[in-house]
């Protein structure tokens, strides 16, 4: 990428005061004029004004996607040269990393390094796939003498992409790259709280020469936007995030046009700490496995078990550096845990940690909103770790997503996997042992999607990323996503040199 001063001048800034659709190719306004404000959430204050897509600019959007699906060029490119686009994004992106950083902030209010983490990851989705991509392809398969079969991988045709505002640039990343990277055309509703980064990701798509109507953006509210798409007749396939009620809402509607469907929902994982634990590491691991992303995560392991033989010991280190957390500026690097999506939320996990209250439980630490000096007006709340606490309650059962956690002990292996797997959901998991065979056996028997052993970290391009049971299904961030964004064509041939006459008539 060209960095000389003269390019630089032509480029529009990222962070602007005004954001539009993109519908076809085009940087466009709402066909009814209609807007709506994004706010920053660690201050309160307004970030920018965004066009507000109708069920008309959606109807635009679907049929410029599928007219660049149907008779467009995309995907028909050869292989490499698709690939060269999907690198070009990431060299862009990579060109304007700290302008991306900072929207991300402004539109979030996550921390600094948290942004960083991101936005390089929503990066290397774009290197991944463009390599990924080269070497997808059908099988040959063994048959019979004078039969021949070979099967295709032909993309899916347009998909629908809703994404929810926790991980707004990561999580438009883990859609759009797979997706074009296969041949095909995306629509992306991103959330209405968190819409500036993906429509940047728009924007960038189509400078690095994603050819018109391949990837379009439509920002809007998730009741008309977002059920339009899932049940227009003319969308193939739907890959939704986000909370689990809606997710059934949209698996049942796009069951009237069997579209497909990969839904990655809540979660509320597991982290058990066994005696065996390097106890330092398991105590790092698991503050950043609960306070990462200010708890705002699907994967976030927000059930603590540990083993009684350690549990005071466990628990008292872990509460002295949950108090040592620094909520504040989330432009500082110093920053640990940044502000809350919104009062909403806020009101949400507060809420929470009431009823845990009400029914018995011990707050060990924080417990309540959080007034960071200079960011009065923002959403925060204290790092939270709740003990006394058993599987009856709600904050053990239900998904909180916000910096909460619950502690547990358990006397023996089997009784920690018992109450790992009490649960609807099934996305991540954590295990911490230095004893490998035990790490192993624990890892095989918990019903996750996702497991982490003596390891903080639940996703890097190339690990398949998604749920068990009410988690949701499919995988993303993966080569198998890439078959999730195909369908395998079947071909068969005979090539006898006589005729066959299957009913001898
Ligand atoms: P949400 O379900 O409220 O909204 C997600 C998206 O769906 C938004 O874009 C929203 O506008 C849209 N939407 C809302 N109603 C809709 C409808 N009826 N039809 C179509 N679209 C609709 O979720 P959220 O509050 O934005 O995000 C938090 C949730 O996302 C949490 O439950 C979290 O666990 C989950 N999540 C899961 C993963 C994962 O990979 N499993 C990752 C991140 C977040
Ligand atoms: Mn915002």
């Amino acid at each position: 990428m060209s960095t000389t001063q003269e390019t630089k001048v032509e480029q529009e800034a990222i962070k602007r005061d005004f954001y539009h659709l993109i519908i076809n190719g085009e940087k466009v306004k709402g066909s009814k004029d209609e807007t709506f404000k994004t706010y920053n959430p660690a201050t309160g204050e307004l970030v920018a004004e965004v066009a507000k897509a109708s069920q008309e600019d959606t109807e635009k959007a679907i049929a410029a996607a599928r007219e660049a699906f149907d008779n467009g060029k995309w995907k028909k490119y050869p292989i490499g040269r698709r690939a060269q686009v999907l690198n070009r994004i990431a060299a862009i992106m990579r060109s304007r990393f700290n302008e991306l950083v900072e929207l991300e902030i402004l539109d979030t209010g996550k921390s600094l390094q948290a942004a960083q983490g991101q936005v390089s990851q929503a990066i290397e989705d774009f290197e991944f796939y463009a390599g990924a991509l080269v070497g997808h392809r059908g099988a040959v398969n063994n048959m019979p003498g004078q039969f021949h079969n070979y099967t295709e991988k032909e993309p899916v045709g347009v998909c629908a992409q809703i994404t929810p505002w926790n991980y707004p640039l990561m999580m438009a990343a883990w859609k759009i790259a797979p997706a074009i990277a296969v041949g095909c055309s995306v629509i992306v509703k991103p959330a209405s709280l968190t819409p500036l980064t993906t429509i940047i990701l728009g924007e960038i798509c189509l400078e690095a020469g994603v050819p018109a109507g391949v990837v379009n953006i439509v920002p809007g509210s998730g009741s008309e936007v977002g059920n339009y798409l899932v049940e227009h007749p003319k969308v193939d396939k739907v890959a939704f995030t986000g909370s689990t009620p809606i997710g059934k809402d949209i698996m049942a509607k796009a069951s009237q046009t069997l579209k497909r469907v990969t839904l990655e929902l809540g979660g509320k994982s597991p982290n058990l700490v066994f005696e065996d634990a390097d106890i330092d590491a398991a105590v790092d691991g698991s503050l950043f496995g609960i306070f990462y992303n200010t708890g705002q995560s699907c994967e976030a392991r927000s059930r603590l078990y540990v083993h009684e033989d350690i549990y005071d010991e466990f628990v008292s280190k872990f509460v002295e550096k949950t108090k040592k957390l620094k909520l504040g500026n989330p432009f500082d690097k110093e920053t640990h845990v940044g502000a809350v999506i919104d009062q909403g939320q806020l009101d949400t996990v507060d809420g929470y940690v009431q009823s845990a209250i009400k029914e018995g439980a011990e707050i060990l630490a924080g417990g309540k909103q959080a007034h960071p000096e200079g960011f009065e007006k923002g959403f925060w709340y204290e790092p939270t770790v709740i003990a006394n606490v058993n599987h009856d309650m709600t904050v053990v059962k239900e998904e909180i997503f916000g910096p909460v956690v619950v502690i547990m002990k358990f006397k023996d292996e089997k009784e920690a996997i018992k109450l790992a797997n009490d649960t609807e959901f099934g996305l991540g998991s954590a295990v911490w042992s230095k004893d490998g065979a035990r790490a192993t056996r624990v890892a095989n028997q918990i019903q996750a999607g996702i497991v982490m052993i003596n390891c903080p970290f639940s996703a890097f391009p190339g690990t398949p990323f998604g749920g068990y049971k009410q988690s949701g299904f499919g995988r993303e961030l993966c080569i198998e996503t890439l078959d999730l964004y195909t369908e395998t064509k079947s071909i068969i041939s005979y090539y006898g040199s006589r005729p066959i006459n299957p009913l001898g008539v």
